[in-house]
């Protein structure tokens, strides 16, 4: 459970595209998760990926049977390369709206100007979907979570994420801010308020997002589903944080 794997290039970790439950999909690579909603009215995309994995993005929007021509928005999880590298070539090509915290508008210029900034508590509203922004600062000052709720065969599901679990930015010699470790603490204790029924990570190791890919394509058992997962991953997220300052 919560493995990582590395990869000499990103695209060596090419996975195929899938849906997970209701309107949402994966459409990410091993090294970076992106996921696709599909809204009635136009994709929502969460987070691009690198640039050389942007070919293995539209590809994978492609096979699903949507068109990228079709993505309103591209909401980032936050600044870094691994969520934000590829959006402006893509949003130059298909006209989406890029969208980030207002906290991590000046690093994220490093790869695009943004179309329009987020903070603590908005909604982004298209077709059937309603997204809320949290904010959960510590791995970046402008780090946010998203919650929203899909459907599957009348079932409705809480669908939650954590936009920023990394504690590489919380070693000593890599803070990107001050507070950013008391931030990351509390913004877990916030997170843990929520009722998330499907946790989907924002890389794949956060949520085992591959093997229960596979089960899913194998059996249609959706292990995707799962309560549990969600306290479970903060608790670890905690740990990783307690170590990270014992060892500094
Ligand atoms: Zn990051």
């Amino acid at each position: 459970m919560f493995t990582r794997k590395s990869f000499e290039n990103h695209y060596e970790g090419a996975m195929e595209p899938f849906k997970i439950i209701g309107n949402v999909y994966f459409v990410g690579t091993f090294p970076a998760s992106s996921h696709l909603i599909d809204t009635g009215d136009g994709l929502i995309l969460i987070d691009t990926g690198y640039n050389d994995t942007l070919f293995l993005l539209v590809d994978s929007i492609y096979k699903l049977g949507f068109s990228p021509y079709d993505v309103k928005y591209i909401i980032h999880t936050h600044w870094h390369g691994d969520h934000a590298a590829a959006s402006a070539a893509l949003s130059y090509v298909t006209g989406a709206k890029k969208l980030i915290c207002e906290k991590d508008a000046e690093a994220v210029k490093k790869y695009f100007e943004p179309d329009a900034l987020l903070k603590d508590g908005d909604v982004i509203r298209l077709g059937n979907t309603q997204i809320e922004v949290m904010e959960t600062p510590g791995h970046t000052k402008g780090t946010i979570s998203l919650f929203f709720e899909t459907e599957e065969n009348g079932v409705k599901y809480q669908v939650g994420t954590f936009g920023g679990a990394g504690v590489n930015t919380l070693t000593k010699g890599k803070f990107e801010y001050d507070n950013c470790r008391s931030d990351y603490l509390e913004s877990i204790n916030k997170l843990r308020k929520r009722k998330v029924d499907v946790f989907i990570g924002n890389h794949v190791w956060n949520n085992d997002t591959q093997t229960k890919g596979e089960i899913l394509r194998k059996t249609g058992e959706n292990k995707f589903i799962d309560s549990k997962l969600w306290g479970e991953f903060l608790d670890f997220c905690e740990k990783r944080l307690y170590e990270t300052i014992e060892k500094d």
